[in-house]
């Protein structure tokens, strides 16, 4: 049994992770970290499966008094990396949800990572889905240079754009062979019209309650136009490959970026 423990664990996502690992036959929650809820029988959310698990507040205690192999981690950008840091000095493996990190928070993880030996996954979309959009993009843009990525979430999220979308613009840069078509607009009506742009390709950022996560990535060519949309539904629509980086990460070394690096 891989023993797992869940941090943002009374989070909306943090809270379906616990679910996933409670139900999965070959796991076992050890602990789930909070900063609110602080008591709570996470077999409440998470069933049965959770046992006897209750929310604590502290994942450097926690994690000395209940070991395990791995975390799961839907907190915030600016806790995610000291909560990855605090896993790998406790042996157990980083699997980092929480989107939006830094590169300096990414290169603190990989330090820690290399002063451990052990590997440490950043997953910004666990959507299976997703990450085919993604990949399809890339091979989209080796024939359409001209793209846009419209990426649309909940207006609870703290970042933006998604790092789906930051990542989506930077493999359609990666694999374009020719310069996209020139934009003539001249006059900006609205500052931020034209989005923010990453590598080359405009996007932008649509935050509404009703949302989930969304994005639509659209190519123009001459005369012919493609689109390539993904929607999550439900946050339960992240869970397999939750799972899948769970079960896969003890083979992984170092620094491991994108659920699309462990699938293969
Ligand atoms: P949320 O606000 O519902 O949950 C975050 C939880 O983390 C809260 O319960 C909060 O109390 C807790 N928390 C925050 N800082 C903490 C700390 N220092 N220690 C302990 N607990 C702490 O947010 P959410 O919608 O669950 O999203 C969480 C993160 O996951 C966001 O960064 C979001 O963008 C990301 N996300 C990732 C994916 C993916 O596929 N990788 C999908 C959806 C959301």
């Amino acid at each position: 049994m891989m023993r797992v423990g869940v941090v943002g664990a009374a989070g909306r996502m943090g809270s379906e992770a616990c679910k996933a690992v409670a139900n999965a036959t070959d796991m076992e929650l050890v602990f789930a970290v909070d900063k609110n809820n602080i008591g709570d029988a996470v077999r409440d959310w998470a069933g049965v499966g959770a046992g006897d698990v209750r929310v604590t507040a502290d994942l450097e205690k926690t994690i000395y008094s209940s070991p395990a192999d791995a975390i799961v981690d839907f907190t915030h950008p600016s806790f995610a990396a000291k909560n990855a840091i605090v896993a790998l000095s406790h042996g157990a493996i980083p699997v980092v949800g929480t989107s939006g990190l830094s590169q300096d928070s990414l290169d603190e993880i990989e330090r820690a990572c290399e002063d451990t030996g052990k590997p440490a996954l950043y997953i910004p979309n666990f959507a299976i889905g997703a990450v085919l959009m993604m990949q399809f993009a890339q091979r989209a843009a080796a024939y359409f240079p001209s793209a846009e990525v419209i990426e649309l979430h909940h207006n609870k999220k703290a970042d933006a754009p998604s790092g789906t979308a930051v990542r989506t613009c930077e493999l359609i840069a990666s694999s374009r062979t020719s310069d996209p078509a020139k934009d003539s607009t001249e006059v900006i009506k609205a500052a931020g019209a034209r989005g923010g742009t990453i590598g080359g390709v405009p996007v932008h950022s649509v935050r509404l309650p009703g949302l989930l996560a969304h994005q639509m990535v659209i190519f123009g060519g001459p005369g012919e136009v493609l689109t390539i949309r993904h929607d999550s539904m439900d946050r339960a629509s992240f869970m397999q490959g939750v799972l899948l980086a769970l079960r896969k990460c003890s083979s992984q070394s170092g620094l491991v970026i994108g659920l699309e690096n462990v699938m293969e």
